[in-house]
C-alpha cells in the first residue's frame, strides 16, 4: 500500500474556486488512479462526476493545506469511470492554467471543456459503431458461386455487396445514404456474403497519395515564402500572423502548411469564428486531403459531440474545424493550431467563463511546443502589435490570387443627398445600374426588426422596455414589440402610454423594414434579407445562400452575419448604409470593429472580370478615421489607430480586467464594488465604480470597476487581491458579480 496514493483531489462542476479532497475507498484500492481521470463523488446530497486534479498520498495531506484534518472526515468516492475517457495530463495542466488566467473557478473550466455526456452520472458508451465487411473465410470459389445464385434475381443485394467489397467496411449511416436497406444486410448476412464487425479505430496516417494534387494550385511567391518559412519549424512552438486581406489566398497558405503536418501524422486544429462558415471550410479540406475531418461546433446534439471528442482522444479526426470551445480538444496527436479570422469578437465567450479561443490557443501552442497560426485580412490591434514588435513572426499577403483586385471604397455625404428610405441618391442610382447589368447588390444594415423604435407623434413618447429602460424593436413579420437587450416581448401597442394619442409611428430603420422598401423601389428583382430573424431555422442559411449563389436573389440585404466568411462573386456592389455610431462610441474598440466590418463586408464581393465596389453613407465624410481607412486601407489605419492607443495607455499598451456587478437594487453592486474595491493595488489603476452604459437590462442595475496595469503581473495580483475581498464580503451572495479578464466588451 506504501507506494499507492489515498487520497483525490477533485475538480467539481460548482461555481466554487477550490478542489475537494476525497479518499480512495478500500474496495477501489487495486485501481491505478491518475491525474484526468473522471470519479463519481458525493458531493452534498448529491453525486456528480468530478476529475481528478492530483493523486495524493497520506503524508502529502499537509501540502495542501489538510495536515490537521480527521482524515475520516475526508468522503471516499463512489467509483471511477472507464479510462477511455480520461483526460491527458496535457489536458489538465491546459485546464488549470486557463482558470488561472482567468481566475475561474476550475470545476466550471473543466465542465466548458468536456461534452456534456462526460458530465453527466450515466457512463457513456463509446464502443465503436458497427460495420459490415465482406466474408474473407470464404474461398475466392465459393463466394463467386453464391453470389452467382443471386445475381439474377436481387440486383440490389448484388450492387450492396459489391459497394462494400470496394469500401472495405462501410457503416449503416453510409449504406442507407448509399440507398441500400436493411432487409439487404440482412439477406447478404444469411448467406455468408459479409458479416457484422465494429470499426477499427485507429490513429489517422496520411500518405502522399491521400493529398489531391489536381486540387493544389501553384503558390505565389508570396505565399510560397509563407509555407516554407513555417514549414521549416513544425517541431517547436512559434506563433505566426497572416496578414492579408480577403481572397489574397490565407486559406491556401494553411492547406499547404496542413499538408505537412499530416504527412507526420500529426493533428491539425482549425479554429473559425462561426458556425456558418464551417461547411464551406469543411468542404475544402476534405477535397484536399483525404483523411478523418471532423467538426465540433454548438450545433451538435450531445451524442454527436462525445463521439467527435472521442474521435480526436483517439487519433482518429486528421483535422478538426472547430469554433471557440474547440480550443479544449482533446487532441491525442497535436501537430499545429490555426485561428482563422483571428480578430473575429465571437471567439470570445462574453458570459461566463469569459475565455478568448485565440489566446488561449497560443498559450495552449506553446504548452504542447506546437506553432500556432494567426489568420486576418484584419487583424486585431492586439495581435498585429505583437507582431509588428516581432513577438510574432508577421507575415504579408498584399495581392489578391488570381487576377481580380479588391473592391473601391467610396463615401457618400449624406448631408448633400436626397435620401430616402434611408437610402441616397447615389446609392440608388448604382443599384439600379448593377442590376442592368444582371448583377447582384449586397445592403448591410446592422439593425435587425422594421424599426428600432415606436413613438407618439403627439408627444414623441418611445414606447420603452421597463426592465431595460430601452425602446422595444417593432418587428413587423410576427407582429410583435421584441427588447433586443433581454429578449422580452409584448403585442404592438396602438395607443400611447403618455397622452393616449393613437398616432403612433416607426422610428428609424431595419433590415425588415429595408427589405420592404427595396421590393417597392425595385419591383422587378428580386431581394431576400440574411439576418437572425429570417435564418433562424435549421438549414435556412445555407438554403438562402444557395439561392444566393443561384443567382434567385439579385439584392441581399443583411446584417453583421453576411460579414463573415462567405464569398458573393456575383455582388459588385456593397452599400453600407451606416458606420456613424461607431466613430463617436465611448468604446475605444468600436472604430476597430467598423473598420473591420467595413473591410471584411467589401472583401465579399466581387471575382476576377468584375471588380466590386463599395458605397460608405455618412454624415461625417472628414472624419479622420473614415478618410485613412478609404484613402490609405485597413493596414494603415490600424497602424495609425495603435499610436492613438499608445498615447492614451490603451490595450495593447496596457492590459484591462473588469469586475461586473449587478443587483435589482442600483446601490447594492454599486456599494460592493466600492467595498471590494478598496486597498492597495500595485502599479494597478482601478477605476469605478460606475454605471455600465447600459446601466439597467432585464430588471437588473449594473455597474463596473475597471482594472488597468502596464504589466499582466500586476494585474493579476489586483484582480487575485479583490477577488479575495469579495469572499469576505457579506453581499457576496447578494450581487451576480464576475470577472473579465482582457474584456473586449466595456458596455457590459
Ligand atoms: P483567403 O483565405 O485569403 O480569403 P483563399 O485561400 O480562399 O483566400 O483564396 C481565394 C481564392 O483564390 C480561392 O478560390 C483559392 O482557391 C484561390 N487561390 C489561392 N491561392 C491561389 C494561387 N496561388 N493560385 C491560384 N489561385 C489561388
Ligand atoms: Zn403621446
Ligand atoms: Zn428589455
Amino acid at each position: 500500500m506504501a507506494n499507492k496514493p489515498n487520497y483525490l483531489s477533485v475538480a467539481v462542476p460548482v461555481p466554487m474556486r477550490q478542489s475537494f479532497t476525497y479518499s480512495i475507498p478500500d474496495k477501489l484500492a487495486d485501481l491505478e488512479f491518475s491525474i484526468g481521470d473522471r470519479v463519481l463523488i458525493p458531493f452534498g446530497n448529491r453525486q456528480v462526476v468530478g476529475i481528478v486534479l492530483k493523486t495524493v498520498f497520506a503524508d502529502e495531506l499537509g501540502d495542501i493545506g489538510l495536515g490537521d484534518i480527521d482524515k475520516d472526515k475526508l468522503k471516499p468516492i463512489i467509483s471511477r469511470f472507464d479510462n477511455t475517457t480520461r483526460l491527458s495530463k496535457e489536458q489538465v495542466n491546459f485546464l488549470n492554467t486557463c482558470s488561472r488566467y482567468y481566475h475561474h473557478p476550475i470545476g466550471d473550466v473543466i465542465s466548458q471543456a468536456l461534452p456534456v455526456l462526460l458530465r453527466q452520472v450515466k457512463p457513456v458508451d463509446l464502443t465503436p459503431p458497427a460495420c459490415w465487411r465482406i466474408n474473407d473465410e470464404l474461398s475466392a470459389a465459393d463466394f463467386e458461386k453464391t453470389k452467382a445464385t443471386i445475381s439474377k434475381t436481387a440486383k440490389k443485394q448484388v450492387a450492396l455487396l459489391d459497394y462494400i467489397a470496394n469500401q472495405q467496411e462501410l457503416t449503416w449511416p453510409e449504406i442507407r445514404l448509399a440507398g441500400f436497406t436493411k432487409a439487404q444486410i440482412n439477406a447478404l448476412l444469411k448467406k455468408q456474403l459479409i458479416f457484422e464487425d465494429q470499426i477499427k479505430l485507429r490513429p489517422f496516417s496520411m500518405s502522399k497519395a491521400a493529398v489531391n494534387e489536381a486540387d493544389k494550385p501553384q503558390l505565389s511567391i508570396e505565399q510560397s515564402v509563407i509555407v516554407s518559412a513555417i514549414n521549416q519549424q513544425l517541431d517547436k512552438f512559434s506563433c505566426h500572423l497572416v496578414d492579408g486581406i480577403t481572397g489574397s489566398g490565407k486559406t491556401e497558405v494553411y492547406l499547404q502548411i496542413i499538408e505537412q503536418v499530416l504527412l507526420n501524422s500529426k493533428q491539425v486544429l482549425i479554429l473559425v469564428p462561426e458556425i456558418g462558415l464551417t461547411p464551406q471550410t469543411l468542404s475544402r479540406f476534405e477535397k484536399r486531403f483525404k483523411v478523418p475531418v471532423v467538426l465540433h461546433h454548438s450545433g451538435l446534439n450531445d451524442n454527436e459531440r462525445l463521439q467527435t471528442w472521442s474521435q480526436v482522444k483517439q487519433g482518429q479526426a486528421g483535422i478538426v474545424i472547430a469554433t471557440r470551445s474547440g480550443v479544449f480538444s482533446p487532441l491525442a496527436n497535436p501537430g499545429i493550431i490555426v485561428v482563422d479570422e483571428e480578430h473575429d469578437a465571437s471567439l470570445k465567450q462574453q458570459e461566463g467563463f469569459r475565455y478568448h479561443a485565440r489566446d488561449l490557443a497560443i498559450l495552449r501552442a506553446r504548452a504542447l511546443n506546437i506553432p500556432i497560426v494567426l489568420g486576418s485580412a484584419t487583424p486585431s490591434l492586439e495581435t498585429l502589435q505583437n507582431g509588428l514588435q516581432d513577438k510574432y513572426q508577421y507575415h504579408q499577403l498584399t495581392k489578391r490570387a488570381g487576377k481580380s483586385s479588391l473592391a473601391s471604397i467610396s463615401l457618400v455625404d449624406m448631408n448633400t443627398e436626397q435620401v430616402e428610405f434611408g437610402l441616397s441618391g447615389t446609392l440608388k442610382a448604382q443599384i439600379a445600374k448593377t442590376l442592368e447589368r444582371g448583377e447582384q447588390v449586397l445592403i448591410f444594415l446592422n439593425r435587425r426588426g422594421f424599426a428600432p423604435a415606436i413613438s407618439c407623434e403627439e408627444c414623441n413618447w418611445i414606447c420603452e422596455c421597463q426592465r431595460c429602460n430601452k425602446p422595444y424593436t417593432l418587428h413587423q413579420t410576427q407582429n410583435l414589440l421584441v427588447c433586443h437587450h433581454c429578449g422580452s416581448q409584448k403585442r404592438i401597442v396602438r395607443q400611447c402610454g403618455e397622452c393616449g394619442s393613437v398616432r403612433i409611428k416607426p422610428l428609424g430603420q431595419g433590415t425588415e423594414q429595408l427589405e420592404y422598401r427595396i421590393q417597392e423601389l425595385f419591383a422587378d428583382y428580386s431581394s431576400v434579407r440574411i439576418d437572425r430573424d429570417s435564418t433562424r431555422r435549421k438549414g435556412e442559411l445555407a438554403k438562402l445562400l444557395e439561392q444566393v449563389a443561384n443567382k434567385e436573389h439579385q439584392i441581399l440585404i443583411g446584417t453583421q452575419m453576411l460579414a463573415k466568411g462567405h464569398h458573393f462573386p456575383d455582388v459588385t456592389l456593397v452599400a453600407i448604409l451606416d458606420v456613424d455610431g461607431a466613430l463617436f462610441s465611448y468604446d475605444f474598440r468600436a472604430p476597430e470593429k467598423m473598420a473591420q466590418l467595413l473591410v471584411q463586408v467589401s472583401g465579399r464581393a466581387g471575382r476576377e472580370s468584375k471588380p466590386g465596389k463599395v458605397i460608405v453613407q455618412t454624415r461625417f465624410p472628414e472624419h479622420p478615421l473614415l478618410q485613412d481607412l478609404v484613402n490609405n486601407g485597413y493596414g494603415h489605419f490600424a497602424r495609425y489607430a495603435l499610436i492613438e492607443r499608445e498615447q492614451a495607455m490603451l490595450p495593447p499598451f496596457s492590459f484591462q480586467s473588469l469586475f461586473r456587478a449587478e443587483a435589482n437594487y442600483a446601490d447594492l453592486p454599486m456599494s460592493f464594488l466600492r467595498d471590494i474595491s478598496q486597498g492597495q493595488f500595485e502599479q494597478c489603476m482601478v477605476s469605478g465604480p460606475i454605471a455600465a452604459a447600459q446601466e439597467k437590462k432585464a430588471g437588473k442595475y449594473r455597474f463596473h470597476l475597471l482594472l488597468q496595469a502596464k504589466s499582466r503581473n500586476h494585474l493579476h495580483q489586483a484582480v487575485a487581491q479583490i477577488i479575495a475581498n469579495i469572499h469576505c464580503h457579506p453581499a457576496q451572495h447578494k450581487v451576480r458579480w464576475s470577472v473579465d479578464v482582457d474584456p473586449q466588451e466595456l458596455s457590459w
